[in-house]
């Protein structure tokens, strides 16, 4: 069976074209052996000539204004191709974080100068960020950073430590977040900067994954200077940055689908068409990701409409991400094979699976912190 993202309902239908333009150019990807595809692809599949491929299509920063070397499209236009990357398990890795926060971020808070700098890049698949939000002593409690920015006369010094910094090492840029002023209120006196890599005063050091993968970081800053320019949005109001920045970063359809490469494999082989009980798990499985779809539709809608959808996000990420380890779960109780790293296609998928499906609900903010967002909004 081949297991294809339907059309939803709710979706305007000239969108179906530009999705089957994109599922023809993933198909033919995969058809001349350009990759293969893979689970959770967006956070570790880094192939910088891919992104590239698919900038040159105009599917990279669509919708980044044309002044800026965007394509001008809509978010919903955005939201279908993402679907059939992530669908597709496509090598996005590189760009990924630059296209879905940054650009939107940049767009929101940036200079007409950073603007100019840093959009056509994204764009042309070129520019790449990490995040430097947590750090060792804090993750959950971001307002316990310790990354302090100090103005000088010649720009800001940056000293601290950065953790956990998905892509950092081939990043063009960063988008750190620091103290730079003393505050009573604890979301008071962070602001945003927007930091060129590399940098001689910025060390960056792989942290390797339990598959042996290498796409975290440790990212020290030794009293490290960058211009003024650097400072991204308003001084002091880096708090109220982020968590704009935390609903593009929250929302999109990659806290729902990382395991779709898994769940298309399992549903190709022949256990579906002879095993009742397979065809009913896969079945569930399915309903399942055709409601959160919906609701992540929902949340891009609103995030489109100008609102700021924050609590519908954490609902919807808390319970994909939940989905994704239970497509995991399900495909390893049913499937009647070894997850082998070393064996054939479906194994290897299932294999890698396994191991990167404990970052699903920590990464973006834990479901725990998710919930009590959820909780403190409905009490
Ligand atoms: C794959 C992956 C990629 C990542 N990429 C990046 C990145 O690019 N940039 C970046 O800045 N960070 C990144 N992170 C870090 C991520 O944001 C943090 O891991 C996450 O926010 C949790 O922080 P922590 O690891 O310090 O855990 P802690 O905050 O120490 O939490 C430990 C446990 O305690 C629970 N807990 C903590 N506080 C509460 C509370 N108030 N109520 C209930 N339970 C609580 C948590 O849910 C968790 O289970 C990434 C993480 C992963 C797994």
């Amino acid at each position: 069976m081949t297991l294809l993202l339907s059309a939803v309902e709710t979706l305007p239908p000239h969108l179906d074209e530009l999705r089957a333009d994109v599922r023809t150019f993933l198909d033919r990807e995969v058809a001349e052996g350009r990759f293969t595809p893979e689970s959770d692809a967006w956070l570790s599949g880094i192939d910088p000539e891919f992104s590239l491929r698919l900038a040159e299509r105009g599917w990279v920063g669509m919708t980044i204004p044309t002044q800026y070397g965007g394509s001008g499209r809509s978010d919903l236009e955005r939201f279908v191709v993402t679907e059939e990357l992530l669908a597709a398990g496509a090598p996005v890795a590189a760009h990924w974080i630059a296209d879905r926060q940054m650009a939107p971020g940049i767009l929101r808070n940036g200079t007409e100068e950073q603007k100019r700098t840093y959009l056509p890049g994204i764009a042309r698949g070129e520019r790449y960020f990490g995040i430097g939000m947590s750090e060792p002593d804090a993750g959950s409690d971001l307002a316990a950073i310790r990354t302090s920015a100090i103005k000088t006369t010649d720009g800001w010094r940056i000293s601290g430590t950065k953790l956990w910094t998905s892509g950092a090492h081939i990043a063009t840029n960063m988008v750190l977040l620091a103290r730079t002023d003393a505050s009573d209120d604890r979301h008071g006196g962070f602001s945003q900067f927007l930091v060129d890599l590399p940098h001689p005063q910025i060390d960056i050091k792989p942290i390797i994954t339990i598959d042996g993968g290498h796409h975290f970081n440790e990212v020290v800053f030794d009293d490290a200077l960058v211009p003024a320019s650097a400072l991204l949005g308003q001084r002091g109001d880096g708090w109220r940055q982020v968590t704009q920045e935390l609903a593009n970063e929250r929302s999109g359809p990659e806290r729902i689908l990382s395991t779709l490469p898994l769940l298309r494999a399992w549903a190709r082989t022949d256990a579906v068409q002879t095993d009742a009980a397979v065809r009913s798990a896969l079945g569930r499985l399915i309903s399942r990701m055709t409601v959160l779809r919906q609701l992540s539709i929902s949340v891009a809608q609103e995030l489109a409409a100008g609102r700021n959808p924050a609590v519908e996000a954490a609902m919807v990420k808390d319970l994909g991400t939940v989905f994704e380890g239970d497509v995991v779960e399900t495909i390893r109780a049913h499937a009647g094979i070894e997850p082998d790293p070393h064996g054939d296609e479906f194994s290897v998928l299932l294999a890698k699976s396994i191991l990167h499906t404990p970052g699903f609900t920590l990464r973006g903010g834990t479901n725990e912190v998710l919930r009590s967002i959820v909780a403190k909004a409905v009490l």
